[in-house]
């Protein structure tokens, strides 16, 4: 997978010199975090646009407090291995912004883990959760801790650790955590247990619960699902449906799988799914029952997907390795795709595969998984390109119901939740189209999007002065 590279930008994209002042100043003051400057530059360029019809925004230098995470917080996670030897990987919670509500935002484990990546994500978040209309301010955090091959003790006593420092900084009204990549309802569950053993309190302080410790009906779906949501949506603008149509997904997990069932409920046809290994290219379809064997074996067995292809006739393996410069996953035949692993895995040369083969349709549900160049393409050609902060919203905005419930303490039925998240990514798709009408972009989802999450924070932060 590739990070962010500085001709993707220059090559494509003619900088304001706003813009570029800016972004020379925040790599200046934050170097060596590319994906951050890539976060930050994507949301300059659109918000540039407000900023010359607004020049409050500017002189309250607005933008400038945004790229500044208000508080960072990096810490020690010492632990114990199965052979008794101690360990030791780094802890990060990045508190972005709370000007609309307490920080939220995942926690990610995954070696890859690093100060840069987790702003990337605290960053976009701010704008995300702006998006879904609910009270809530921007975070992300995390470790280097590498979940894979680990035992299910070592996974607990690795949470334990890591929460016997977090505890200090989070609440259910200051920072409420929740999952992201390798942080699912089992580290929820260990997390949470030491957090209330800490504070001997029982609060809705994380979201992602188990169903009978406070948890929420559809929070597990409701990335997934939302993001095939906001791809019906996009595609009723052009008087069209899922129902029929042949989808790309990439990834295998919580946001990968609910992807594949609530595309399988709407009519279409899912061919590939992959992890850090590899993809499979299933020419007749991912059906309900071969869902249920990933689902078994990603969940409960925690294999491999080059098994589904054993499993399965048909089926064909192919194996990817980091450092590739495409991903043969997105050049096959398709009407959508719905990136679901991680960032940058899909740049120019994969977003020109994808066009080239008839996709017009993407909808991320990884965060920031298309590279500037890819953004470039899809936006020059004009495609139904649904950006990460608003296509994956539905994940965050369900876990708000879920603060929601815990504050009430009541708990809604699935249709209940399922229909609010419906409704929620019905109202941000109409805030990108009608944002990016408004800002001269018809149909530039991503101006669209970008612009509609900085208004509300912007809004709150001149009314709270300069704090
Ligand atoms: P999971 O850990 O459940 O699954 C991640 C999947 O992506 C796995 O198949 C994993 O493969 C693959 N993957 C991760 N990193 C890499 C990499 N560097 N190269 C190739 N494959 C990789 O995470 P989620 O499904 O929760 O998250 C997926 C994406 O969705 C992330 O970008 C996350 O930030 C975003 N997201 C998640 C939300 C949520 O509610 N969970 C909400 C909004 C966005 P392997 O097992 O081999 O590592």
């Amino acid at each position: 997978m590739g990070t962010y590279v500085e001709d993707d930008v220059s090559a494509k994209t003619k900088m304001s010199p706003y813009v570029e002042d800016f972004m020379a100043e925040l790599k200046a003051k934050n170097p060596a975090e590319p994906e951050f400057h890539q976060a930050v530059f994507e949301v300059a360029e659109s918000v540039s646009i407000v900023l010359d019809r607004h020049p409050e925004y500017r002189a309250a230098r607005i933008l400038e407090r945004m790229v500044e995470p208000e508080r960072t917080i990096i810490f020690r996670v010492p632990w114990v291995d199965d052979r008794g030897e101690v360990r030791v990987n780094r802890g990060f919670r990045i508190e972005m912004n709370s000007a609309i509500g307490p920080y939220k935002g995942g926690l990610r484990l995954h070696p890859s883990v690093n100060l840069g990546i987790l702003k990337f994500l605290a960053f976009e978040q701010v704008f995300k959760n702006s998006l879904t209309t609910l009270p809530m301010g921007g975070g992300k955090g995390g470790s280097d801790f590498d979940p894979k091959g680990k035992s299910n003790n070592e996974i607990m006593r690795f949470c334990h650790a890591f929460m016997s420092e977090l505890f200090r900084h989070i609440g259910p009204d200051t920072d409420v955590p929740a999952g992201d990549i390798g942080v699912g309802g089992r580290e929820i569950g260990y997390l949470f247990g030491m957090y209330k053993k800490l504070r001997n309190e029982f609060t809705g302080v994380l979201t992602g619960k188990g169903l009978n410790w406070g948890g929420s009906l559809v929070r597990p779906e409701a990335t997934g699902y939302g993001s095939v949501y906001f791809a019906a949506e996009m595609l009723s603008t052009r008087n069209q449906t899922l129902q029929g149509k042949t989808c790309l997904v990439s990834g295998s997990g919580n946001v990968a799988q609910y992807t594949v069932e609530k595309i399988l409920q709407l009519g279409g046809k899912v061919v590939t799914l992959s992890d850090s290994n590899g993809y499979i290219y299933d020419e007749q379809g991912i059906d309900q029952k071969k869902l249920a064997f990933i689902m078994d074996l990603k969940n409960v067995r925690r294999g491999r997907i080059a098994e589904y292809a054993d499993k399965f006739k048909g089926a064909v393996f192919t194996p990817t390795k980091a450092g590739m410069d495409f991903n043969p996953l997105w050049d096959h035949k398709a009407d959508c795709a719905f990136p679901s692993a991680t960032q940058n895995e899909i740049n120019a040369k994969d977003a020109a595969n994808l066009l080239k083969n008839g996709v017009f349709v993407v909808s991320e549900g990884s965060n920031m998984p298309t590279t500037i160049g890819g953004v470039s393409l899809f936006l020059e050609k004009g495609i139904l390109y649904g950006p990460g902060k608003a296509a994956n919203a539905g994940g965050v905005a369900t876990s708000g119901l879920e603060m929601s419930q815990n504050s009430q303490r009541l708990s809604w039925s699935r249709e209940e939740v399922d229909q609010k998240l419906h409704g929620i990514m019905k109202r941000i798709h109409a805030t990108c189209v009608e944002m990016s009408a408004r800002f001269g972009t018809p149909g530039n989802y991503v101006n669209g999007a970008n612009i509609g999450g900085f208004l509300k924070v912007a809004d709150a932060m001149m009314d709270q002065g300069v704090v």
